[in-house]
């Protein structure tokens, strides 16, 4: 349900619950399940898939809802993803991966740049220091950053293209 294979999915929630909660939200079926559940189904601790639970929780993504067993008064948690804020919370990170991509890409676009050793520099700074990097002292060489800016424009086209597919469902 999560799409975790989308990268900016994984990268979003890598942030938010590292790995292993990756690993335990990847097995969380679509509807409601116990934490006992998504323990079972992700061989994971209880405890861990309470944290991550609790996390996702607090970020407004998991939510749930008590039943209580009327002849032994034991309360089940019931846990489902909620889905309309899973869909905002992607859409705003892609809308801010998009900007930050464009704002890349129009960087990549109008300058030439250069690079030594240890950095990676316009050619206005590389030209003010005579070619010569006076932290590596080895020379600036140009380089061509056409693959840069066409990986850039692949990575905002498939972020386009996944921003239609959230609106639509
Ligand atoms: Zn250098």
């Amino acid at each position: 349900m999560l799409e975790s294979d989308n990268f900016l999915v994984k990268e979003y929630f890598k942030k938010m619950i590292g790995e292993e909660g990756m690993k335990i939200i990847e097995n969380v079926p679509a509807g409601e399940i116990t934490d006992e559940e998504i323990a079972r189904l992700s061989d994971s601790k209880l405890s861990s898939v309470r944290k991550v639970l609790y996390t996702l929780y607090e970020n407004r993504i998991a939510e749930y809802r008590t039943e209580r067993d009327d002849n032994s008064g034991w309360i089940t948690y019931l846990w489902r993803f909620n889905h309309d804020n899973v869909k905002k919370i992607m859409e705003e990170e892609a809308a801010g991966n998009i900007n930050e991509l464009n704002r890349q890409l129009e960087e990549e676009r109008k300058g030439v740049f250069y690079q030594c050793n240890c950095q990676r520099v316009l050619f206005e700074e590389a030209a003010a220091k005579d070619f010569l990097c006076d932290e590596c002292s080895s020379n600036f060489e140009y380089i061509d950053n056409g693959n840069l800016i066409k990986e850039l424009e692949e990575k905002v086209e498939v972020i386009a293209k996944w921003m239609k597919v959230l609106k639509k469902g």
